[in-house]
């Protein structure tokens, strides 16, 4: 009976100590990020994404078309918005 005591604690720490380790993994990789993103900080990316005016759908800037007020994700969309 005091045999299964033990093992089941050894499973809890080990469980516990496994956690603890994949939680600082993740603060670190985290960390890592964090620092990348302010030395690439700047202009948006070219794969930066847009929204429509009129539908609100959100495309890559590069497949949208320019209107005076702002992105559309077709040209009707564009006549629809600004006649
Ligand atoms: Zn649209």
């Amino acid at each position: 009976m005091f045999k299964w005591l033990v093992v089941i604690a050894a499973v809890v720490l080990g469980y516990a100590w496994w956690r603890h380790q994949r939680r600082q993994d993740a603060q670190e990789r985290a960390a890592e990020r964090a620092r990348h993103a302010a030395q690439r900080a700047g202009p948006p990316a070219p794969g930066a994404m847009v929204r429509c005016r009129h539908c609100g759908v959100y495309l890559p800037a590069a497949d949208a078309v320019r209107g005076g007020l702002g992105p559309y994700c077709c040209d009707e969309h564009r006549r629809l918005a600004e006649g």
